[in-house]
């Protein structure tokens, strides 16, 4: 069967009990049928992974005794991943791929063509934390909450580079590898792709550069998975 792995946002030591929420204990209990004394795994995105068994799951909630830790802390390289909303499911789709793919934070922003002004960051966070829960990882991406593209560069630390994945410049694709080390952002359009005042806007940011994602234009959704792994092959945690 495969590790059972639970997000618990609470301070993790050996010999001492963590509580579990009313869902967390139904999945224990009522969908895994773990019984007091099995093991589970736990992390809290900050204290590595640790081994724990089930003390108590009922209705309301229930607990678990840390034993010991079994894997470190790792936190993923400082890339972070901005993205302009789409359409529902495959939004959720982005971000669960983000925390798989080693995104240290997650920021929907609103473009000129983002087609929705309002995201449920809650149901986004609780999608990133899925996705580390399944995907092994030890770190969850925090999702901020919708901003205005314009707003978040007006407020840009010049220090973190930003990749922009450029449709106009689709075509033959571009290698990350002379690119400096150090922190970045990917930044990924909409549907409609970027309008001429941002193109404008991002073509005179000294800090922007842009990059063709190769001859197709891609969804969002496959463009946003497809720069996360050229940026990591490149300047990340794959080498
Ligand atoms: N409607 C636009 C395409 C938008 S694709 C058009 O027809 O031109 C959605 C986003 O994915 C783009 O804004 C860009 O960030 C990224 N993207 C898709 N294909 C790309 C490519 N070949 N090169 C660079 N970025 C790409």
């Amino acid at each position: 069967m495969a590790k059972i792995r639970l997000f618990i946002d609470h301070p993790l030591v050996a010999g001492q009990p963590v509580p579990v929420d009313g869902p967390q204990a139904h999945y224990l209990s009522g969908v895994m049928r773990l019984r007091p004394g099995d093991a589970v795994s736990v992390f809290n995105g900050r204290d590595g992974e640790w081994q724990a068994t089930l003390l108590d799951a009922g209705k309301r909630g229930g607990s678990l005794s840390v034993v010991a830790q079994t894997a470190v802390q790792q936190d993923p390289p400082d890339l972070w991943l901005m993205f302009a909303p789409i359409k529902k499911a495959r939004t959720d789709f982005i971000v669960e791929k983000a925390a798989e793919m080693g995104a240290a934070r997650i920021l929907p922003v609103q473009t000129d063509h983002t087609n929705s002004d309002r995201i449920r960051q809650d149901r986004l966070q609780a999608h990133a934390i899925e996705a580390a829960e399944q995907c092994g990882g030890t770190f969850v991406p925090p999702v901020a909450d919708l901003a205005p593209l314009s707003r978040v560069l007006d407020g840009w630390d010049p220090a973190r580079r930003i990749l922009w994945a450029d449709e106009s410049r689709a075509g033959p694709a571009e290698t990350l590898a002379g690119l400096p080390q150090g922190p970045w952002a990917i930044l990924i359009g909409p549907e409609g792709g970027f309008s001429a005042t941002e193109r404008t806007h991002l073509a005179r940011l000294p800090f922007v550069t842009p990059v063709s994602l190769g001859p197709r234009i891609l969804r969002a959704d496959t463009a946003a998975v497809a720069a996360l792994a050229l940026w990591q092959a490149a300047l990340g945690d794959w080498r």
